[in-house]
């Protein structure tokens, strides 16, 4: 199987809290994997670390085929990496449309965009998640689970290979998670990687390959 992720030997301290005491795992091309653990273990550390937005003390990262010990948000995005957090960063009083067509207009460097591109690239993006709303409904108007939907056709436009969901079930109904796991399946035939940050096991069992 393709090695999409490696982390290897990550040490982690905040003064004097060890968050990550000699981490290494691994993660294949189109698995589901769950990231399993109580509050305060690290999960979300290893994200951040993984995502380029903390350095680790010691330890090594492989992304595709570059090894480092610290990745950029830059580097870590390029090599395929996305994190949706609890928050799905949208901006709240912004349409649907801009929301995800920005950061493809960014990535790209356009600056001078056309609203009828932006509204392609919108529509393509959610129909992917297989998500019927509105282009203009403003992202504050959405429901917790469309809200999740937007933020997941983003990280589709920016070419993710691993998309990393930290808790992202906390804030849904039953059949919204059911709707979520649909979700991920699909991601996962098209062979991208999830790994699914959580702690009910319930879910762990339903999204996950390997936790
Ligand atoms: P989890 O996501 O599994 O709940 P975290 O990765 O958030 O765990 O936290 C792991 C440990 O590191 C906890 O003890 C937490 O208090 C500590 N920690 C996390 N981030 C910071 C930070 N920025 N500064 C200080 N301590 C932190
Ligand atoms: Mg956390």
């Amino acid at each position: 199987m393709d090695t999409l992720l490696k982390v290897m030997n990550i040490n982690k301290s905040f003064g004097g809290v060890k968050a990550l005491s000699d981490i290494s795992f691994e993660i294949y091309k189109g698995e589901k994997v769950s990231l399993v653990g109580e509050n305060g273990s690290g999960k979300s550390t290893i994200i951040k670390i993984i995502s380029g937005i903390l350095a680790p003390d010691s330890g090594s990262i492989t992304i595709g085929s570059v090894t480092k010990k610290v990745f950029t948000p830059k580097e870590s995005i390029k090599a395929g990496v996305q994190v949706i957090y609890q928050d799905f960063s949208l901006y709240p009083n912004l349409t649907v449309c801009e929301n995800i067509a920005n950061g493809y207009f960014l990535s790209n460097k356009k600056f001078f965009v056309s609203y009828k591109k932006m509204q392609e690239i919108a529509k393509e993006s959610l129909d992917k998640v297989k998500l019927n709303i509105p282009l203009k409904a403003i992202a504050n108007s959405l429901t917790t689970a469309q809200r999740q939907m937007v933020a997941i056709s983003k990280c589709l436009l920016e070419n993710a290979k691993i998309i990393i969901m930290d808790e992202a079930t906390t804030a849904l109904t039953q059949k919204e998670i059911k709707n979520l796991i649909n979700i991920i399946e699909g991601l996962q035939s098209s062979g991208i990687s999830v790994i699914f940050v959580s702690h009910k096991i319930e879910e762990i069992k339903a999204v996950s390959d390997r936790c």
